[in-house]
């Protein structure tokens, strides 16, 4: 087990850098457009402010290419303003004498938030020079910043290799939800992926195959999997380069007894239709593009949904962000957030899908990673989390 904040004695009035990942979507005029990282964030900040330390806040947002103003964390300081009982200052700089000179000033309990990390060349790269002149701003490193864990970079790998470290409350939390939604599922489990590319989700396609007792395949990546089996795709998205792994995924599916379930109708147009005119078919043929999962799949995918002890799913069923091409991602989603069985949503796109239907609420666990998610579910662990300190027992 992990050190946590919790574990750590004698916060007052000591300086602790907090890596939290701010990278949240924000308009030309500063407008947070989804808060939900911040508000996830905010357990760890409050505890610690509670414990009177002086907390320096780290992040990213974005890949800014060197100083963006459009980039910078400012609007955020002031989304920490309105939620937390104590002052927060914010710097425009991420290292430096000016910092050094906020810090100088900082109160116990009170926040001061730092500029964009990827502000500097040297995050990305993990530079440790870099990291070094971070680690000189504290005397702690507490990383809650899970959705960057399974990237190695200056302000959460590099500075937990300088200070004395513990996770916080929120990447304690990703921790103990995924590992449990992966080792003690509640049966039966079903899996429900979907999304673009095959090849970034191979490893998770093999690991449910392994855990899930049903998997039900949706969105672009399904296409991938019909082609395989011979049946005609039209002229829908697949990806050649997978189709031997998925030949492969099927066999072991079919091995261990699993259930592999795959779309047996489809939302589509004509490639050379103009207007996009939607039509639903059984087999896709000649020119026809596929967009969505048909009606009937949503029926057969939705029947095992209901049935299930457990739920984990990543990936959107179609082209949801098109109103279109929307109604399988919403009715998939809607048989998940009404199953009696236990949920966990992860992935960027799916869990946005979620929340652009207001259904974020009846979700057990939503996860606030994506690509940090996928890679957790797959390895058990992350990079930053496998830097941070045993608890000491
Ligand atoms: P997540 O972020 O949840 O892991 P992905 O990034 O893998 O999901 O996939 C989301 C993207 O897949 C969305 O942009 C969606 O439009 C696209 N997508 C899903 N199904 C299709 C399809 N049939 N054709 C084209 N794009 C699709
Ligand atoms: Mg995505």
């Amino acid at each position: 087990m992990k050190r946590t904040v919790k574990d750590l004695v004698g916060l007052k009035g000591k300086v602790v850098l907090l890596r939290d990942d701010f990278n949240v979507p924000i308009d030309e005029n500063g407008k947070i457009l989804d808060s939900t990282r911040i508000i996830n964030a905010l357990p760890t900040i409050k505890y610690l402010s509670e414990q009177g330390a002086k907390i320096v806040i780290l992040s990213h947002l974005d890949r800014p290419k060197g100083f963006e103003l459009r980039k910078s964390l400012w609007p955020i300081s002031l989304f920490l303003m309105r939620e937390l009982n104590c002052n927060v200052d914010f710097c425009n700089k991420t290292i430096g004498d000016e910092v050094k000179e906020k810090i100088k000033h900082l109160k116990n309990g009170n926040v001061l938030l730092l500029e964009n990390t990827r502000f500097y060349e040297g995050e990305t790269k993990c530079d440790m020079e870099f990291a070094k002149e971070i680690a000189s701003l504290g005397s702690i490193f507490v990383n809650d910043a899970f959705g960057v864990a399974h990237r190695e970079n200056a302000s959460n790998y590099g500075v937990a290799r300088i200070l004395p470290n513990a996770i916080g409350l929120l990447m304690e939390k990703e921790i103990i939800e995924l590992s449990n939604s992966m080792d003690n599922p509640k049966k039966p489990f079903v899996a429900v992926l979907g999304g673009a590319k095959v090849e970034t989700k191979v490893k998770i396609l093999n690991k449910f195959i392994d855990k899930a007792d049903i998997i039900l395949i949706g969105g672009a990546m399904a296409y991938t999997f019909l082609f395989a089996m011979g049946i005609s795709i039209g002229e829908s998205i697949f990806y050649p380069d997978s189709v031997s792994i998925a030949k492969e995924i099927l066999t072991k599916a079919k091995k261990n007894g699993k259930t592999l379930l795959l779309p047996v109708d489809h939302v589509c147009v004509h490639k050379t239709d103009k207007k996009e005119k939607k039509i639903i078919v059984d087999n896709m043929i000649d020119d026809m593009v596929g967009y969505d999962i048909g009606p009937k799949t949503i029926e057969i995918f939705k029947n095992e949904i209901e049935k299930a002890g457990q739920v984990f799913w990543n990936g959107p069923m179609g082209m949801y962000e098109n109103k279109k091409f929307k109604k399988g991602t919403f009715e998939i989603a809607k048989a998940i957030a009404e199953t009696k069985g236990y949920t966990v949503v992860g992935g960027g796109d799916s869990v946005a899908a979620l929340n652009s239907f207001n259904l974020d609420k009846k979700i057990d666990y939503i996860s606030t990673g994506g690509g940090a998610t996928l890679k957790f579910l797959e390895d058990g662990t992350l990079p930053c989390i496998e830097v941070i300190q045993e608890k000491i027992k």
